[in-house]
């Protein structure tokens, strides 16, 4: 921490308050050393006489001394006495005719006039330099608050000693691949000797890939905490700031405070944000700050001699947009692709994040990661959290099986919002509509499998029906794109055969289905014979994060006409099969509704329970 924290100097605010003292005490001295002060009080009861007088006693020879001062006249008399008088300003020692040599009165004219310009000066001067010290003070005080903007050229980088980091490879569940790969990384950091003396080039940079949340970060942390070696991290975003080129001084900053603690690791998270391609087209074109930030980075890279034993991990989830100087070789050659977590690493997952929370007894894990296909590392993390949270709630000692349950559901569902009251017609068409959907998709040999139904608010949804995909699908088939669509327009079906009119509730649904039948068309050649085996529509890299990649129009009028009519006729086909799905079953439909509008929630084997007319085996 201590690297980063810019030095305050402390004595030169100290330096500061000993110059305002100083000139309040020289101010003080001047007026108390003011000469007009000092003899004016010794004349300060002199008694006044005219000017005549005093030109009298002056040619009579009794003064021993007079003073002028500018228009006042100050006279010793030979006695002793002390009078003193005004002239006009206009009258000169000459004029007035005390300028006799012969005379032994000592005429003492001061001509302070430039002396006194300065007293009357000094005062003005020195408050005028208290003000703009007193503004140099304020200014610093605002801009020590400020620190960020003052200091903007150096790197942001949160340095970590080697003490610091206490992730391990251990804490990572899972990624046994990426993990063994890693290893290689923590080896050349800890013995750089055994490759150099071999003549091998020891890499400079690892670039991790990965979706939000799969363990990036922590996996570069693990890489530093197993070698021992401190661990520099910044995100790309914060390279690029308002000011034009910052981002390069940081970056030149960052790799100046990284060799001098070489051996360590550099980490640049989000490295996309600064990484793009240069060049492009569109709003991201052209950005100076961010292409003189990559330059910068990638100046610093090749400049790195064999010597300097410092490894850029870099992390990112659109390995796509990266520029390509970046995965030249001697550069982010190294990639590690990291994967959502299968069911086995899911389980680790939950497994280590148990560790640091008080567990009940007989908690399947097992079950749970079986809940959580498509889940990454860090929801899992929260699931684990949100369990402890009902626990706390509930006022238990332990988190139980049950509150694990709840939090996966509040994770994958959104929180339940029993406040959310709806009319009591409003209710039943959400309870047809879910039951609809859970019919149909039962009955779809494709479908997935059926998980739980639920006329509880949660999000944004009224009701929800939750499928659970199988494990370790890689690749859809037709048929199950077609089912999918089907099963979703089950819940428009039902609302349609029970109440012969139409709600807005099934729009999310007809949006996802209409989705599928576009892309089994555009993408995946599943269309009619008119469309072929062709995809349509190019993708285009996108400007910003998390936003879909728009597609430009690389077809004719025709094929377009050809892909909505696909779309069209698909949904209708499937709508129509839903509806029939649904006539046929129309009593089940009913009873499972009455009791869904009665419990609220319904499980898997409740439903198959009702539908079936016989008690299902118990699923482990
Ligand atoms: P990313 O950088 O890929 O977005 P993070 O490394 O920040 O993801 O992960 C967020 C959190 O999720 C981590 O702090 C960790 O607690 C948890 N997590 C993710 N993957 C794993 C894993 N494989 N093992 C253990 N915890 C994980
Ligand atoms: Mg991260
Ligand atoms: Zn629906």
């Amino acid at each position: 921490m201590a690297a980063t924290k810019s030095r305050q100097p402390k004595n030169k605010s100290w330096l500061i308050s000993i110059l305002l003292f100083g000139t309040l005490i020289a101010m003080s001295l001047v007026s108390l050393t003011n000469p007009q002060r000092s003899s004016d009080k010794k004349f300060a009861d002199a008694p006044e006489v005219s000017i005549s007088q005093i030109t009298r006693g002056y040619s009579e020879g009794k003064f021993s001394k007079i003073s002028v001062r500018d228009n006042k006249v100050f006279v010793e008399t030979v006695t002793g006495a002390v009078l003193q008088s005004y002239k006009e300003s206009r009258d000169t020692v000459s004029q007035l005719g005390w300028n006799d040599p012969s005379n032994a009165t000592v005429v003492e004219v001061e001509n302070r006039e430039a002396q006194n310009m300065l007293v009357a000066i000094l005062p003005d001067l020195l408050f005028l330099l208290l003000v703009i010290f007193g503004l140099i003070w304020l200014f610093r005080g605002i801009a020590r608050s400020q620190s960020t903007a003052m200091s903007f050229g150096k790197s942001r980088a949160k340095v970590a000693d080697a003490t610091q980091v206490k992730t391990r490879f251990k804490d990572v569940a899972g990624m046994e691949e990426s993990k063994e790969e890693l290893v290689e990384v923590v080896d050349f950091l800890k013995n750089p000797k055994k490759y150099t003396v071999i003549g091998a080039k020891i890499p400079k940079g690892v670039l991790l890939v990965g979706q939000p949340g799969t363990g990036k970060t922590l996996l570069a942390r693990a890489v530093a905490g197993e070698a021992g070696v401190p661990f520099f991290s910044i995100a790309g975003s914060e390279f690029v700031e308002m000011f034009v080129g910052v981002g390069a001084s940081r970056v030149r900053d960052l790799f100046a405070k990284a060799k001098r603690n070489s051996p360590c690791i550099i980490f640049i998270d989000e490295i996309d944000a600064v990484g793009r391609q240069r060049g492009g087209a569109g709003f991201g074109g052209g950005h100076d700050e961010r292409e003189q930030t990559l330059n910068q980075i990638l100046t610093e890279m090749d400049g790195f001699e064999q010597e300097t034993n410092v490894i850029v991990i870099a992390a990112t989830n659109r390995p796509d947009v990266l520029d390509q100087a970046l995965l030249r070789p001697g550069r982010f050659d190294r990639r590690i692709f990291i994967d959502k977590p299968d069911l086995e690493a899911r389980e680790k997952i939950l497994e280590v994040h148990t560790k640091n929370k008080k567990m009940g007894k007989n908690i399947n894990l097992n079950v749970i990661a079986q809940k959580t296909v498509g889940l990454a590392g860090a929801d899992l993390e929260n699931i684990m959290n949100e369990a402890a949270i009902f626990a706390a709630k509930g006022k238990n000692k332990t988190v139980s099986q049950k509150d694990i349950d709840n939090a996966v559901e509040k994770v994958a569902l959104g929180p339940e919002k029993r406040s959310r009251k709806l009319s009591e017609k409003e209710v039943r068409i959400t309870a047809y509509h879910e039951v609809g959907h859970a019919i149909v998709g039962h009955l779809c040999p494709e479908s997935d499998a059926l998980h739980k139904i639920s006329i509880v608010s949660r999000g944004n949804a009224l009701g929800v029906t939750w499928f659970l995909p199988q494990e370790d699908q890689f690749t859809t088939s037709k048929q199950k794109f077609l089912d999918e669509i089907c099963g979703l327009l089950g819940g428009r079906a039902a609302e349609e055969l029970i109440f012969k009119e139409i709600t807005t509730g099934a729009s999310n649904d007809l949006e996802r289905a209409s989705a599928i039948a576009r892309n089994m068309a555009m993408r995946y050649g599943m269309g009619d014979d008119d469309l072929g085996l062709v995809t349509y529509g190019e993708k285009q890299g996108s400007m910003f994060q998390g936003v879909d990649p728009s597609t430009a129009r690389n077809y004719s009028e025709e094929q377009a006409r050809n892909i909505d009519d696909f779309v069209r006729d698909t949904i209708n086909k499937q709508y129509t099969r839903a509806l029939g799905m649904l006539k046929k079953h129309k009593t089940k439909l009913e009873s499972i509704t009455k009791t869904l509008l009665k419990t609220e929630t319904m499980d898997k084997d409740e439903f198959v329970e009702i539908f079936t007319g016989k008690k299902a085996k118990k699923r482990k």
